[in-house]
């Protein structure tokens, strides 16, 4: 297996450099891998004035795995538009054709406290949320600011054709099957059409997979029961839009935005893997960064990409353990814990590993 490693910007390398730790440390136990590195974001613009270079996409297209860490900085706000960092991060999941976005939400029992909602509530916490990436109102045609009847109108559309729901489906059931084997199914379907079909087609899917429990739930019941009872749920699969806003609801139950790893998927299972936070500059270089939503970031491209749910697991397992062990960066530091730093942290996951 292939694995193009892109370390980006910020706390990127940092953070990298100890999954790279925990990628020497499985292949010395028999995991057959190999890594190449390249530029993206910031640090490729400075090299090569883009922040998606041709040799960085041929890599990665060639791999059986992205594994991203961070891009952006402030020293690059300020240049043109198609030069910015972001524009290597939408250009490579454009390019990758990555339609569906898996985004665990999970609370260790350690770190009940860093939530903003009551321990009892959220300790223990593992969602999983699969939001539709391509499509919906984000890229329905038409859309824009017109004039009409002498005053400006916005438009946009929201569409999704079957064959857009059927495939995301098949991944949100796929998901369940190796978790809890239960998922609801998010839309608006008293009101909006398109996600009456959304519904329609997710129950039609459902026929192929039995063992899974599927329920449906309207998106503002969904919201409210986010923060009233998350723990009624396993996985969650929705349109683009209503993900985009439960998956940011969700991930901030956990409190920490330095553990949450995320994974975009294309129709082969082929998928760039990479925590939900971005390049930190505000600690970048100082090795105070947490590394481990990049580690769990490993776990998840093991088990969705590489087929190897028992390694993922094991580094689940590992971070637990650190956890339970009293080990913290600044980010999820309270007191009586132990304070430690990113190579620390590293250190700790690989000795419990
Ligand atoms: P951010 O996620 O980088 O940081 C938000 C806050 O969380 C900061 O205080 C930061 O120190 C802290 N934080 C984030 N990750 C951490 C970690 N692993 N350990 C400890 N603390 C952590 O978001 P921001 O400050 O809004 O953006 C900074 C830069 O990152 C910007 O240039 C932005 O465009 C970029 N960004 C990139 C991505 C990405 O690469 N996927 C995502 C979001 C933002």
């Amino acid at each position: 297996m292939k694995i193009c490693i892109l370390p980006g910007d910020g706390i990127g390398p940092e953070i990298m450099a100890q999954a790279l730790r925990l990628l020497d440390a499985l292949r010395s136990d028999g995991l057959k891998i190999e890594t190449e590195s390249a530029l993206i974001g910031g640090c490729a613009v400075d090299a090569t004035g883009s922040p998606l270079p041709e040799a960085t996409l041929q890599i990665a297209k060639a791999a059986d795995a992205v594994l991203l860490a961070a891009v952006g900085g402030p020293q690059y706000d300020t240049l043109p538009r198609e030069q910015r960092p972001e524009r290597g991060l939408l250009g490579i999941r454009k390019a990758l054709n990555t339609f569906a976005n898996l985004r665990p939400a999970l609370l260790y029992e350690e770190l009940a406290s860093a939530s903003s909602l009551r321990p009892e509530i959220v300790a223990g916490l593992d969602i999983l949320i699969v939001r539709e990436l391509t499509g919906d109102i984000y890229f329905g045609e038409p859309r824009g600011i017109a004039m009409r009847h002498g005053e400006r109108v916005g438009v946009n559309t929201m569409i999704y054709s079957e064959s857009e729901i059927r495939r995301i489906a098949h991944v949100a059931f796929k998901a369940a099957m190796k978790r809890a084997r239960k998922l609801c199914s998010v839309d608006k379907m008293n009101v909006l059409e398109a996600t009456q079909l959304w519904r329609d087609v997710v129950i039609e899917v459902g026929k192929e997979y039995p063992d899974v429990e599927l329920s449906h739930m309207l998106v503002d019941n969904a919201a409210m029961q986010l923060v009233r009872n998350p723990k009624q749920f396993d996985v969650m699969v929705t349109g683009n839009m209503f993900g985009d806003i439960l998956s940011d609801e969700a991930s901030m139950l956990t409190g920490s935005i330095g553990m949450l790893p995320s994974a975009s998927l294309d129709e082969n299972g082929k998928g760039l893997y990479e925590p939900i936070h971005g390049s930190a500059p505000d600690i970048a270089g100082k090795g105070l960064a947490n590394p481990l939503a990049m580690i769990l970031s490993v776990a998840m491209m093991l088990r969705y990409s590489l087929n190897s749910e028992a390694t993922a697991q094991r580094i689940e397992r590992a971070v637990k353990r650190v956890l339970a062990q009293g080990y913290r960066t600044g980010d999820i530091w309270t007191p009586g814990s132990q304070r430690v730093g990113t190579k620390e942290m590293g250190d700790a996951v690989l000795a419990a590993l």
